[in-house]
């Protein structure tokens, strides 16, 4: 039994290390046949000739099966080998192309990706390069040099492109593996050097812009390094053409186009800076100054618009040749800074002037200077400046609040004379504040129609018997007391207010004027109202007048609206067709504090008046000097030539009334009859008029 055993083993033994070398051979020497393949065939052989020696071996009696007891014949062996050997191959080869087919499977799929990778990869890299050849910005790959400590002390460039050969102006050949900072010295200037080491260090990209001297010429770049392996790639784009607009633009921002003085938003950033140094350091000091032309509106109107613009170049470069030659003893660094608000406003920070008295001597000397004559295209123009001056002894926050001071203090200069400088102090900060305020409340009264009207009586001076009243407007404040229209009617001129009041106190004395006619014996009453010169200006008055006069059914004679020579004299021709209007109307007209304006004699032919309403002033003196009496006779009887009736205003006295009598004026206004009365009095006196006889 181990006899045949080990007969059957050795060839099997022999046939497998054939087949592996085989398979192995068949698989170095890649003859084309697919691993397994080989072993199939040779299973196969074997079994079919196994099955060969099988058929034939028992029609051999040689090859006949022995007896159990005789041993294996040769042929009955070999049979059972080539069967079991064929049965071996054909399955390790079945395996093998199993695992092969498998095997070759994942193989071919892993190499289609690996080839696709690489397509895709070459062709990143193709588009890569053509960005970078084709790329408006400089790129450059830079190996880093060290020093035996390990610092890097130096670049050099592996790679650049075109576009940085010309921004650099070097050729790649020049640079391409040298050290660069010789050869780009800006590297170092302009603290490249430090940054490229620290994206190294920290692996944090920069980017920023660096204005580079290169051959004498300065180009602004931005740059971006990032770190590559053990260098950088470093891309940078040429964008001095971009600052020099932004550069142009910021020009053009913070200086005035017109005398290239700085603008508004370089003088509030100037006088910012002062405030915070002040506030640094106690010893600096500095001041604004607020210069306004005075006439020169008029100038510019008169002469036109191109000599009003070469005098203000003109006033310009005065300021700055002025500013340039003064010497501040205590100033501590800064230099002065002319500038142009707008229109004829000019200021100037005066940066470390030592006090007020300094600033004072400055303005009178920029005074002097703007004060002579400028020779324009052969015109001789002369000017002067009112100055409002703001030092820093105010503890400003705010450039605007700095400004905003001097504009007052200006305006105090203008009211006060014109060509003068003053010094912003509290009272005008405190005056400021007031107005403010007032302002506010103002609005707020209009709103809630918060005001009240007086009546003053008008007597007709002959009988003494109440003619009317003039309504004259009050404003009662919970803090202020009755407010007189001296106080706020000019204020709510300025902010549009009067419109609303005017409405109000028109409705207001309408239905006061026909609730006591009703009242009054004969129903003769008649009821004036002051007018505002905004008033006459606004489209709307005609019509409102005549809803008035249509609400509460008033006959239009009996109202009677006020306005003052002063008033009309600069529009006349403007205002002629409004008080036509009105007329027209029925309403009458009356010319009040008739004397005051500069109007002559002759102005009241042209304007349509009923009735003429002679000044206080006039009556006052009445008595004292003949002049006056004289004049007093002189308007009525010029009055009643016009068919106009006559009343004196602010009749103090029985003389005045005795002489206004015996100059034939028809009536009289004043506190001898009676003060402006609350209206629940007015409203007595309607029904009872003795009092005026009385008390003549
Ligand atoms: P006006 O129209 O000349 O009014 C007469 C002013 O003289 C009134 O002052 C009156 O109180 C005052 N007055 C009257 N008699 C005498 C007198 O004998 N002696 C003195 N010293 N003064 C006398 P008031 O009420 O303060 O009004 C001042 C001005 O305010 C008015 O002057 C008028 O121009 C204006 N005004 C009053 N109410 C209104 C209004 O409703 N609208 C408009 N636009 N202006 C008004
Ligand atoms: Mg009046
Ligand atoms: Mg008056």
């Amino acid at each position: 039994m181990s006899h045949a055993l080990t007969q059957l083993l050795w060839p099997a033994v022999i046939v497998t290390v054939m087949v592996i070398a085989v398979e192995f051979l068949a698989g170095r020497v890649r003859l084309g046949v697919r691993r397994g393949t080989i072993s199939i065939c040779i299973g196969l052989g074997l079994l079919i000739f196994g099955s060969a020696l099988s058929v034939v071996g028992p029609r051999n009696p040689l090859l006949r099966v022995p007896p159990l007891n005789r041993p294996l014949t040769r042929v009955f062996l070999r049979e059972r080998i080539c069967l079991s050997g064929g049965a071996f191959f054909l399955a390790c080869g079945i395996i093998w192309r199993v695992a092969a087919v498998i095997g070759h499977r994942d193989v071919k799929s892993l190499r289609r990706k690996c080839r696709r990778t690489a397509d895709e990869l070459s062709s990143a890299q193709e588009v890569l390069n053509s960005i970078v050849r084709s790329s408006v910005s400089g790129v450059m790959i830079l190996d880093t040099v060290r020093d035996e400590a390990g610092i890097v002390v130096d670049f050099r460039c592996r790679f650049m492109n075109d576009e940085a050969e010309q921004m650099l102006n070097r050729k790649a050949s020049v640079l391409l593996g040298e050290p660069l900072l010789q050869r780009v010295p800006c590297i170092k200037t302009e603290g490249l050097l430090f940054e490229a080491v620290n994206v190294l260090e920290t692996r944090r990209p920069f980017r920023d812009e660096r204005c580079c001297s290169q051959d004498g010429r300065e180009k602004w770049f931005q740059i971006a390094i990032v770190k590559h392996g053990d260098g950088l790639i470093t891309t940078f784009t040429d964008v001095s053409r971009r600052k020099r607009t932004e550069e142009e633009l910021r020009r053009t921002r913070r200086h005035d186009a017109l005398t290239d003085l700085a603008s508004r938003p370089l003088l509030i950033d100037r006088v910012a800076q002062a405030i915070t140094r002040r506030k640094r350091l106690p010893e600096y000091t500095f001041a604004v100054l607020l210069l306004d032309l005075d006439r020169f509106k008029i100038i510019n109107d008169s002469l036109g618009h191109e000599i009003g613009d070469q005098l203000l170049i003109s006033v310009a470069n005065r300021l700055r040749a002025n500013l340039r030659e003064i010497d501040m003893p205590s100033r501590i660094g800064g230099e002065h800074v002319p500038s142009r608000l707008g229109g004829d406003e000019f200021v100037v920070l005066l940066d470390g002037i030592a006090d007020a008295r300094a600033s004072m001597i400055v303005a009178e000397r920029l005074q002097d200077a703007l004060g002579q004559p400028y020779i324009i295209e052969g015109h001789e123009v002369t000017t002067s400046a009112s100055i409002g001056i703001v030092t820093s002894d105010g503890e400003y926050e705010r450039p605007e609040d700095v400004l905003r001071d001097a504009d007052t203090a200006m305006y105090q200069a203008k009211n006060t004379g014109k060509a003068r400088s003053v010094i912003f102090d509290e009272r005008m900060h405190k005056e400021v504040l007031e107005r403010l305020t007032l302002e506010k409340e103002l609005r707020q009264a209009t709103e809630e129609q918060g005001f009240m009207l007086n009546y003053q009586p008008i007597v007709t001076l002959e009988t003494l018997a109440l003619k009317g009243f003039e309504a004259l407007i009050r404003w009662p404040h919970p803090r202020r007391g009755i407010v007189p229209p001296d106080k706020f009617i000019g204020l709510s001129e300025e902010l549009g207010l009067i419109i609303p009041i005017g409405e109000w106190v028109l409705r207001e004395a309408g239905e006061r004027l026909q609730e006591w006619r009703e009242r009054r014996p004969g129903g003769l009453l008649s009821m004036t109202v002051n007018l505002s010169k905004k008033q006459l200006m606004y489209p709307d008055l005609i019509s409102f007048v005549a809803g008035v006069i249509k609400q509460f059914g008033i006959d239009p004679p009996s109202f009677v609206l006020e306005v003052t020579e002063s008033m009309i004299m600069d529009d006349i021709d403007e205002l002629t067709p409004v008080l036509a209007g009105l007329r027209e109307m029925g309403v009458r007209l009356a010319m009040d504090d008739f004397g005051t304006g500069h109007s002559s004699l002759s102005f009241l032919h042209k304007v349509p008046m009923d009735i003429l309403k002679i000044d206080r002033s006039f009556i006052m003196r009445s008595g004292k000097a003949d002049r006056y009496d004289a004049i007093i006779q002189a308007i009525v009887q010029l009055a009643h030539n016009l068919d106009m009736e006559v009343v004196a205003e602010g009749v103090e006295t029985p003389e005045q009334v005795a002489l206004l009598k015996s100059l034939n004026c028809d009536f009289g206004q004043g506190y001898f009859f009676s003060r402006p009365l609350k209206e629940s009095d007015a409203a007595e006196v309607v029904a009872n008029d003795e009092r005026f006889r009385k008390a003549a």
